[in-house]
Formats: C-alpha cells, structure tokens, sequence
C-alpha cells in the first residue's frame, strides 16, 4: 500500500475509555475536522488550546458543554487535522454528538482508523500501531511495560538497523555479480563472511526478545496434568490465590474431564486428569478426551503432579502420557505427608511442594513467571506477535541459504536472491512491505476509536 495518500474525508468515532470518570471523547481527523468542530462549538478553535464550549446541535440546542481541542496536520496522533471534544460520559449525549458530527459531514469511523491513518501518514510504523492495541488490551503491568517500549519504537529501531545491515549486504553482493571475473573473490571475502554472521546473530537474538514479548502478549498456556486426587485442583487454586476450582476427595468423581482454566497475572492455567487421556467410554467422554490431549499440545509448559509418596512410580506412569509434551516440570505434590527427612533438594526440572501447607509454592509461582517472560529477564523485553516472530523466523532461514549459496555454493545471484527474501520477510514487520490484506487484518482487531 502506498502510504502517503492525504485523506479526502473526515472520520468520526466516540473514543472513551471505560470507567474515565465521566468523561466522554469524540475525536475527528481529516481535513473538515476543524470546520466541524467549530460548527459544533459556535467559535474559532485556536490549536493546542484548550477551551470551554458549548456544543449545540442543528437547533443551536445545547447538547452538553465541556472542553474542545484543535491539533492541526501534521502535528496530530492520525497527522491529519484533529479535533477533541470532551463532554461528560454519557452514552446518550456522546451519540447526540457523534450524530452531530455526521450530519456536519463526517462518517463514522472503522475500528483502528485512526491508528491505521497515523500509519499512512508515518506517524507509526505497523509494529507501533499494533503496540498500540496492546497497550490497551495488556493483561499485565509487564505486558503494557513492554507494548509501550514497542510504542517507542525500540523494537522498530532494532528491525530498522537490521534491515540497513542486510540491504548493505545485499549491495555488496550485487556489486559483486556484476564483475563475473572477479565474483568469486568477492564471494569468498572473509569481511562478508563476517557481515553475514553478524546480521544472523542479531537476527536470532532479535528472534528470543520478540518470542518473549509474543508470550507477554498472549499469555502463557500452561496445563496442569496428572491422576485424579494428587492434588491438581488444591494447586491451582493456591496459585489463583482464590478458591476458583472444585477440590474433591474422591478419585475420578467427575465427568467433566477438562476442567476450568484460570488466569493469573497473564498465565493461563487449565487443568487436565490423566483419566480424561485414557479411559473414552461414551461420546462425552471421547471428546472430553480429544480436547484434553489438544490441550498438552498446545500447552507452552506442562506442570506434570505426582503424589511425592509415590514419587517415582508415579512419574513413569505419567511419563509416556506426555511424551510429546515440549517442556515439563515435575511437581511431587503431598510432601507434607513425608517425613522432613526425606524430602529430596529441588532440581532444576522438579518440585517437591505442597498445596496445602504451601511447601515451595513461592519457588514454582517463579518459575512460571520465568517461563512467562515476567522474571527478571522481562525488564528489556518489548511486546511483539506470532507474525514478528514468524517473519523472524523466515529471515533466519532466508540467511541460513545465503550463507550456504555464498560459503559452499559460491553462487552470488542466488546468495542475492535469498538476502532479497529476507528484505521482505523483515520488512513484513514495521510495515516497509506490507500488502492491503495485511494492514485491514491488523487494524480491523482495534477499538473504535483508536
Ligand atoms: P485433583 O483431583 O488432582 O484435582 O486433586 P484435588 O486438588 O481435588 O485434591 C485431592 C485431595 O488431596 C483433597 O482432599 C485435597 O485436600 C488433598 N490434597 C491436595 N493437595 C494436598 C497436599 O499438598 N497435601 C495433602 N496432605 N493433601 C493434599
């Protein structure tokens, strides 16, 4: 899409942020703006200042007062002429105003058009639009710390100093194909053997810090698994901090193999029994069985419970239930029931804990959280998506073939060829390369308003 066409209408949508203390916004931008505002205020908007107005409707009827604010293009959020018009937070006088701006000539506008216009006229790049929306939706106080590092474009600069270090690279090869006679020396050179490696590096390092903030984003899933009564419910509800799921005393009592899944502090946990894995008697309980083993699948980190007196038995039981599991960690729940002495240290990959008295409790809440992207390593860390982090992963490839095409190969037009591709796959990310169906997939998921 070419981003720079100057709009031709002018948008308007109630933009209010819940529970705002009984204020209510409606934004306009594109070039009536202004004339609508003062249309609506009966005055000259002066820019950057704010002043009390009466807004009146058709009649010169009042429909609420409050304050009006002018920025002109192109010093806005969208670039374009915007007016701001704060009344009080009523859904009935916001709509009155709104209606008032659509009879002056505005049409309402698309969920994320304001955001997507800030785009068009390069006020942001699409990895800061969608920083965007995950400020507002972030689940978490290191959610938003880290949407709003990418709202600042660090995450932008690091793609842009990338991007400037592969389209050097690619020059330099270019360059090369075009003296046949001397290609191969060139190809061979030892300072573009170097360069390449240094763009890999950055790009695999890229690849960590963009998979954690995905996780920041999205939320751990992590799936708590294990026989009935070792203590899964009692667990997740110390963790929870509140008494969310069902604990019973009664082995395999419920039908309802997979059972509620509860969110804490962006983690996700949803509890599975093994029984929901291997006994499929009716219908119910066969696709109570499918979604269990969907779950582990699924499941970033699999917290696999076994009763601690039954330590080792129990864990190779449980063991081919979760053989295509990624990452487990053991929990040997119960071990207040062994006797001090007998209780083993902690190693990395297992727990001895228990629910009820609250045995090491702390030591798993900081694993999770590691494994969340919140422990320590979160302070840097920036918010990204499954498509950053999957454009990353096609630039590592596309890096991956021109080295083999230059190092083994010697092949410099297609060692060319891939550095091209892996423009694009970065350029993906800030928006540099994107096509329509992209942009209208990310901007329709806003807010009105935004
Ligand atoms: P689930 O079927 O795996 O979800 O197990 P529950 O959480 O329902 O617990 C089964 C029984 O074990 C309940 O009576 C719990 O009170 C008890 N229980 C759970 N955790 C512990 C623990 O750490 N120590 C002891 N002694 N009992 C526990």
């Amino acid at each position: 899409m070419e981003a720079s066409a100057a709009s031709t209408d002018t948008i308007a949508a109630i933009a209010t942020a819940p529970g705002a203390g009984g204020i209510g916004i409606v934004r306009l931008s594109g070039p009536n703006a202004r004339a609508i505002g003062e249309a609506l205020c009966g005055f000259d908007l002066r820019p950057r200042h704010a002043r009390h107005a009466r807004f009146r409707d058709g009649d010169r009827a009042i429909i609420d007062d409050g304050i009006a604010l002018h920025f002109p293009a192109p010093h806005s959020y969208t670039g374009e002429d915007v007016v701001e018009l704060q009344a009080h937070g009523s859904p009935i006088l916001l709509q009155q105003l709104l209606r008032r701006c659509l009879e002056l000539g505005a049409r309402t506008a698309r969920a994320g058009e304001f955001t997507e216009r800030a785009y068009l006229h390069h006020k942001l790049d699409l990895a800061q639009a969608e920083a965007v929306a995950d400020l507002i939706a972030a689940g978490s106080d290191a959610a938003a710390r880290a949407a709003r590092r990418s709202l600042d474009g660090e995450f932008s600069q690091r793609i842009d100093a990338l991007l400037a270090a592969l389209t050097a690279l690619r020059v330099h090869v270019e360059a090369a194909i075009d003296f046949p006679e001397e290609e191969i020396d060139f190809l061979a050179d030892a300072d573009l053997q170097r360069r390449l490696d240094d763009v890999l590096a950055e790009q695999a390092a890229l690849l960590v810090v963009a998979a954690r903030g995905q996780r920041l984003r999205d939320g751990l899933h992590v799936v708590i698994v294990g026989p009935p009564n070792v203590g899964k419910s009692s667990l997740l509800n110390a963790l929870a901090g509140n008494a969310r799921a069902i604990v019973t005393d009664i082995a395999g009592t419920t039908r309802d193999l997979l059972r509620e899944a509860v969110r804490v502090d962006g983690i996700e946990l949803t509890l599975v029994d093994t029984a929901g894995l291997r006994e499929a008697g009716d219908a119910i309980e066969r696709e109570g069985m499918r979604r269990a083993r969907a779950e582990l699948l699924r499941a970033d980190l699999v917290l696999a419970v076994v009763d601690a007196r039954d330590a080792d038995a129990g864990r190779a039981k449980l063991a081919t239930e979760l053989a295509e599991a990624p990452r487990v960690l053991w929990l040997y729940n119960k071990a207040d029931l062994l006797a001090p002495d007998a209780l083993p240290d902690a190693r990395a990959d297992d727990l001895w804990l228990s629910a009820r008295n609250g045995l090491h409790l702390d030591a798993l809440r900081l694993r999770l959280r590691a494994a969340a992207g919140l422990g320590d390593g979160a302070a840097g860390a920036f918010s990204a998506r499954a498509r950053h982090v999957e454009a990353l992963r096609r630039v590592g490839t596309h890096l991956e073939t021109t080295a083999r095409r230059l190092q083994v190969e010697r092949a410099g037009e297609l060692a060319a060829e891939e550095l091209r591709l892996a423009q694009l796959a970065l350029g993906e990310i800030t928006g540099v390369v994107g096509s329509d169906d992209l942009l209208g997939a990310i901007f329709s998921s806003f807010c009105i308003g935004k």
